[in-house]
């Protein structure tokens, strides 16, 4: 302090000052993962501190890489669980700028169809509408009507997409008619069709025109490619974010698989569907299985992109790296269903374990998913800080309406099944002669055919009598459209990059590795006071 005249400092020379200031706020991610040092960092053990915004939020990139050849919008994936990612989840997710890994819990062949759905998927073309041919009778069409709620259906010389288009009947045709008539007595047979290649405003400028109710699309020798549906005009919606393959143009798709000989067909069949991703599904990915699995794929299918896993410590990912993985899933017993720490003793706090391996893995240009745990927004943003590229989520979205299942209700809320793969109702799901909860909207393999159990394969050694269950099966409550809620987790993470002070996710981890980024360590009453509290009753309503 001085003596005479004021006693402060000028405060124009305030920024000057800090650059010499003996003090720096906040940790580096070297000093925040040292200072526990003999224990392990859950997301929720610390924060990020605030930067400097001179951007807006909605300027933030998300652009991510989760694997050596992929690069995504948003850093979103979805679980490959049997309560979280069949063929809508999946195309949903890439629509929106993340990817959705199918799971394996099902025959080859219900997972190749998903496959393929996901990679034939164009937006608001319906690309495997039903169809039925002019010797198919009324009763046909009142019986899908039914079943399916429409009766636009497109007439082809085989019945079946890619047959000559012949005509389409509505419900005006069949009004009328005994139900024992031929199709091709009452069909429409003058037509407004389009040519295949047409783009989805073209085709909708089309349907608007012309006041049908149904658009076919033909190609060159007039077989049956897509449908567009007049009822669909409203919700044609671009996506500008989607996760597409740059050269194909289709969207991205990701599948999972075991490592066990019968998954060499699987893996076969994957493929010929157009698969882009294969993930190595296993709790403790740092076995010789896995191994020779990313050799095999690597000899076979040498354009397949591989996401080996799960690991947790550098020893873990250094095999999978040196094997060919291009990705790596990190996580164990930090999933919201999972006992596995509980019974196994083994796994690693999340946060120290993406950390760990993503330090280790981005040296060799290996990108890493932080699998598990990450219930909000601000998990996500701490995943990528600590290097990942991505996060997977399971939990978090288990709940949407693009999940497997139906909603019900469980204590007056409106809930859906989710189930750990561990859990010994999804190790028990192959063998089962009826559906479990979750109901697909892909034909039920389960209701055909019995085939290895993926989850057992995860969870359970093949040689033991009594499966040890890793995981719980409960319910999550309802999140209405990924739609709308992935958008939000995208809108979330911009708003808290712009915090941060950082415009995308590579300025963002590039700061943490400089020590520009600082953490703070968060003690158990920080968190407390982090939280809502002193409140008598609160609604917590996430985004609107
Ligand atoms: P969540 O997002 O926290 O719900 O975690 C989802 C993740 O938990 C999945 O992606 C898997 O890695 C993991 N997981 C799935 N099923 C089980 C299980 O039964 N036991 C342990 N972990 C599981």
């Amino acid at each position: 302090m001085q003596l005479n005249g004021n006693p402060y400092l000028d405060p124009q020379t305030a920024l000057e000052h800090l650059k010499t200031y003996p003090h720096r706020d906040g940790l580096s991610v070297r000093d925040l993962m040292d200072s526990v040092r003999h224990g392990g960092l859950a997301y929720n053990d610390f924060l990020l501190l605030p930067g400097k915004i001179d951007f807006p939020a909605s300027e933030v990139l998300t652009e991510s890489r989760i694997t050596r050849n992929v690069v995504l919008k948003t850093p979103f994936v979805s679980s490959p669980m049997d309560t979280v990612t069949e063929g809508q989840m999946a195309i949903s997710m890439a629509l929106l700028g993340g990817i959705g890994v199918i799971h394996h819990n099902q025959t080859p062949e219900a997972q190749a169809a998903m496959v393929r759905a996901v990679k034939r998927h164009e937006n608001g073309f319906i690309t495997e509408p039903v169809v039925l041919s002019p010797s198919h009778l009324v009763e046909d069409v009142l019986d899908i009507k039914a079943r399916l709620g429409f009766c636009g259906i497109p007439i082809t010389d085989t019945g079946s997409l890619g047959g000559k288009l012949l005509g389409i009947v509505t419900a005006r045709d069949i009004q009328f008619r005994s139900t024992n008539t031929k199709l091709s007595d009452v069909m429409t047979t003058s037509l407004v069709t389009a040519r295949q290649g047409i783009t989805l405003k073209e085709a909708n400028d089309i349907l608007r025109d012309s006041k049908k109710g149904k658009l076919p699309i033909i190609d060159q020798e007039g077989r049956l490619v897509s449908l567009l549906a007049r009822s669909d005009l409203l919700k044609n919606q671009s996506y500008p974010l989607a996760s597409k393959n740059p050269e194909s143009k289709q969207l991205y798709a990701a599948a999972a698989i075991g490592t066990r000989p019968s998954d060499r067909e699987r893996l076969a069949l994957l493929v010929e569907a157009g698969l882009d991703i294969i993930v190595l599904d296993s709790s403790q990915g740092n076995s010789v299985y896995q191994v020779d699995m990313i050799h095999h794929i690597k000899s076979t299918h040498p354009h397949l992109d591989v996401i080996a896993g799960n690991v947790v410590t550098r020893e873990q990912a250094a095999t999978l790296i040196a094997a060919g993985a291009d990705g790596l899933r990190v996580g164990m017993g930090s999933g919201s269903i999972c006992i596995t720490q509980e019974v196994m003793a083994v796994g690693r706090p999340q946060a120290t374990a993406v950390f760990a391996v993503a330090e280790f893995a981005n040296k060799f240009g290996v990108p890493v998913i932080a699998d598990g745990g990450v219930s909000n927004v601000g998990h996500i943003v701490k995943a990528l800080a600590l290097g990942a590229g991505a996060v997977m989520m399971g939990g978090l979205l288990a709940g949407t309406e693009e999940a497997p299942g139906e909603y019900f209700y469980h204590e007056g809320k409106r809930v859906k099944a989710y189930r750990g793969m561990g859990s010994l109702e999804a190790m028990e799901q192959g063998k089962q002669s009826k559906p479990a909860a979750g109901v697909s909207k892909y034909p039920d393999p389960r209701k055909s055919n019995t085939f290895e159990n993926a989850a057992t394969s995860r969870y359970f050694s093949e040689s033991s009598v009594i499966k040890v269950a890793q995981g719980v099966s409960g319910d999550v409550q309802d999140k209405g459209s990924v739609k709308a809620f992935l958008p939000y987790l995208h809108v979330g993470v911009q708003h808290s990059l712009q915090d941060i002070g950082v415009r995308s996710v590579a300025e963002l981890q590039t700061g943490v590795d400089h020590g520009d980024v600082r953490f703070e360590l968060r003690t158990a009453s920080a968190q407390v006071e982090g939280g809502v509290h002193g409140l008598n009753s609160y609604t917590k309503r996430l985004f609107a």
